[in-house]
């Protein structure tokens, strides 16, 4: 189990509202077949550059011609990752990541311009022309809502995703950790109605997203969803009363949830496609999203008790199993695992509240380690423990110190 092996990790984080029994389902697909002739990576130079915040300037773009499903593309942007095969990872101007098997690649010229991020009306353009003329575009200081939907929602949306950025900033600054700018617009697609939104994510993912309410695509680094409004609310009032219902609160956290992660992905706190555990990306992304829809300025939520993970972990306390904490820091399968994934998401949720209110400085040390890791390289368990007890201490204790600190969480 020692050496590094790759894979594709799975690309897309989404949720789906409670069902009626009450779980919260996420469900993790892959966005793109395995990227299975990657056998060894050599780590293109260019990749420092990403990995290390910039600060390395890119030396080139690179131009590729390949050839994927019978047709021929051409995408240009920096390399990320190098395979010894050909394969590269490339981050293209508008942020998204394509992953390219040698044997798609026909042809790569490079040059010596440095690496440019598209601006919001660039990304505007090409998106308007990829989803039709009908879609609007809705900028705010950090993002671009592309809509089809009321301006009210899209509005609503970029008010409460700046709200969002600004209480994610400010708590991180508060832990000690300075995270980097976006170097782009986020961006997030909002769709009328569900059904748009399906034919959408099917052309995203490949696949139906189900009872999928929205999702973030780690390929793209864009939140999709659509109006849990239904186009029926026209102005801010009108969403505020129809999202305030105590039924639509697990709908608002998944938004929420889903532009926590691309806040990560895209501040530096965490790296695409580096070996991120499901229980630090998902954990933090239920740590954030406790709503605060009644201020309209601020967001008193971050760091509440999320009181819908927190009944769930209180129920599974009692039974958890001996090897709990092990599995939750190796086993991303169990979060997907239909019998043990409420479970999973509740101690996830648990472990980071535990860590970032008792061990903040250790932690934001540990999420530096991870986020410092080579894209496309998955670790074994045995690393992945290493990894967190150099961090945090042996699990035994670790495990007891956090076993007493939730019996007085209220
Ligand atoms: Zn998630």
């Amino acid at each position: 189990m020692g050496g590094a092996s790759t894979k594709l990790n799975a690309g897309i984080r989404g949720e789906r509202p409670p069902t009626e029994q009450g779980v919260f389902v996420t469900q993790q697909q892959h966005s793109h077949r395995p990227w299975r002739q990657l056998h060894v990576i050599t780590i293109g130079l260019l990749a420092l550059s990403m990995l290390f915040g910039g600060a390395v300037p890119a030396i080139a773009l690179e131009h590729v011609r390949f050839v994927r499903d019978g047709v021929e593309r051409h995408v240009s942007g920096e390399a990320v990752v190098k395979a010894q095969d050909g394969g590269m990872m490339l981050r293209a101007a508008d942020g998204v990541l394509w992953l390219l098997d040698g044997e798609e690649i026909k042809e790569v010229r490079s040059d010596e311009q440095p690496f440019r991020h598209a601006t919001a009306d660039e990304i505007a353009k090409s998106l308007r022309e990829e989803l039709g003329a009908e879609f609007s575009m809705h900028g705010t200081a950090h993002y671009l809502i592309v809509y089809n939907t009321s301006e009210a929602y899209a509005r609503w949306c970029g008010a409460l995703y700046e709200r969002l950025f600004r209480a994610f900033q400010a708590y991180w600054k508060g832990k000690g950790v300075e995270l980097s700018e976006p170097s782009g617009p986020l961006v997030a697609l909002v769709f009328d109605s569900r059904r748009t939104y399906s034919a959408f994510a099917k052309r995203d993912l490949g696949v139906d997203p189900g009872g999928m309410i929205g999702y973030y695509n780690v390929r793209t680094n864009r939140v999709n969803m659509y109006d849990l409004t239904e186009a029926g609310a026209h102005s801010a009032q009108q969403i505020r009363q129809m999202l305030m219902r105590p039924l639509a609160e697990r709908n608002v956290a998944t938004i929420i949830h889903e532009a926590t992660h691309q806040l990560a992905y895209s501040t530096g706190l965490q790296t695409r496609y580096a070996d991120n555990p499901f229980w630090v990306s998902e954990g933090l992304a239920v740590y954030f999203e406790t709503p605060d829809l009644r201020s309209t300025k601020g967001w008193r939520g971050i760091g509440a008790v999320n009181q819908f993970q927190f009944a769930q972990f209180r129920q599974y306390a009692p039974r958890r199993i001996d090897n709990s904490l092990q599995r939750l820091l190796t086993d991303d399968g169990a979060f997907r695992n239909g019998g043990t994934q409420a479970d999973m998401y509740s101690e996830a949720w648990a472990l980071n509240y535990f860590l970032l209110k008792r061990h903040p400085d250790q932690y934001s040390q540990y999420l530096a380690k991870l986020a410092a890791r080579t894209p496309l390289i998955t670790l074994s368990a045995e690393q992945r423990l290493a990894d967190f007890t150099e961090s945090f201490g042996p699990l035994p204790q670790v495990d007891q110190e956090f076993a007493r600190f939730m019996a007085t969480v209220r």
